[in-house]
């Protein structure tokens, strides 16, 4: 897709406005098909339906522009309703978490005071947590969060995104943690990020093959089908076990291949959005694939 195409629903995905007024209007637009539902209990027989087949599930609360506090702690209260209802159905089933939806626009200890108290209920549901990393201008708090709630949690994680040149360097200091290896979903400066997809490729590949050599667990996510069958020629090759990582996939994209990996003994995790804020992360998938603007044309002139 051209850099035009990508720019101009990046671009949408960042607009306040639609984001606010998209979520009176319901799913529009095929959105439907990348967001489970719009709340827990509906969602909870997705992941029951995924579970039978041996996929497990990583759930996502949608919700963009937190910019007052009481917008984060009604977040983190459905966090902890999420938890808890993971919990009561034994789920197989973990949570994926936004910082900036927890207040990190706000204030940082505010924020981390919101990640504790969902750690603390997770922690007691040997549940993980696994914060999601969001464009670069919130890259080092990021990072700078998930180091202090490790002091006190082991049971939380984040994502590397092998866009930016420094996600090399930090492995380092993440050698232990539980990560999420992906390309990177947002517009990012050619000062922090390769721009070129086949160096974004190489970078996701070297990182990929180096964390399965290492000893903490890894969940590669990618749809791309060359990514994934290179590295089942790795893992062969090197024997790694199977229990150090899995393949991630988001909801709603190449099924066959989330149910084939399955199938193929893999450990496989979809990452299932949900909620009535699914402008800025739907925009952002059209922004990654045009043929997705295919669901949208359907379900405009069409329905
Ligand atoms: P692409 O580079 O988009 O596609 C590579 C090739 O794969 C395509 O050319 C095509 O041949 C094939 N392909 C891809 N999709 C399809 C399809 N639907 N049907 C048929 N063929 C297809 N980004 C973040 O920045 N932060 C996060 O926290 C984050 N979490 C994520 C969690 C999960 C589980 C996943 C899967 C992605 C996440 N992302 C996140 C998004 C990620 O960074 C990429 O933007 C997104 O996954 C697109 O890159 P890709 O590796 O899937 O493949």
């Amino acid at each position: 897709m051209s850099n035009l195409t990508k720019n101009f629903f990046i671009g949408l995905s960042n607009n306040r406005i639609l984001n606010e007024n998209a979520k009176k209007w319901g799913f529009r637009l095929g959105a439907d098909k990348f967001v489970a539902g719009t709340n827990m209990e509906s969602v909870a027989d997705t992941v029951k339906e995924l579970n039978k087949q041996g996929i497990c599930c990583t759930l996502d609360h949608l919700g963009e522009f937190v910019t007052e506090k009481k917008e984060a702690l009604e977040a983190k209260d459905e966090c902890i309703h999420i938890l808890e209802k993971i919990h009561e159905d034994s789920l197989d089933c973990h949570l994926s978490v936004k910082l900036t939806q927890l207040g990190l626009d706000i204030d940082q200890s505010f924020c981390m005071e919101n990640m504790k108290e969902i750690l603390a209920v997770a922690d007691r549901y040997d549940l993980f947590i696994n914060i999601d990393m969001e464009d670069y201008s919130h890259y080092q708090q990021t990072l700078d969060v998930l180091k202090q709630l490790r002091e006190e949690y082991k049971n939380v994680g984040t994502v590397i995104q092998s866009y930016l040149f420094r996600t090399q360097e930090d492995l380092e200091e993440l050698k232990d943690v539980r990560l999420r290896l992906v390309k990177g979903a947002y517009k990012e400066s050619a000062d922090v990020a390769y721009q070129d997809k086949r160096d974004i490729d190489k970078n996701f590949l070297n990182i990929a093959k180096q964390r399965l050599l290492g000893d903490a667990f890894t969940s590669i996510a990618t749809h791309d089908h060359m990514i994934i069958s290179e590295l089942k020629d790795f893992i062969k090759e090197n024997n790694v076990s199977k229990d150090k990582f899995e393949f991630q996939m988001l909801y709603g994209f190449r099924n066959d291949m989330q149910f084939g990996l399955a199938e193929e003994g893999y450990n496989f995790c979809t990452y299932i959005p949900f909620g009535t804020d699914w402008f800025g992360y739907f925009m952002r998938r059209l922004a990654e694939r045009p043929q997705n603007m295919n669901l949208v044309l359907k379900d405009t002139f069409y329905t």
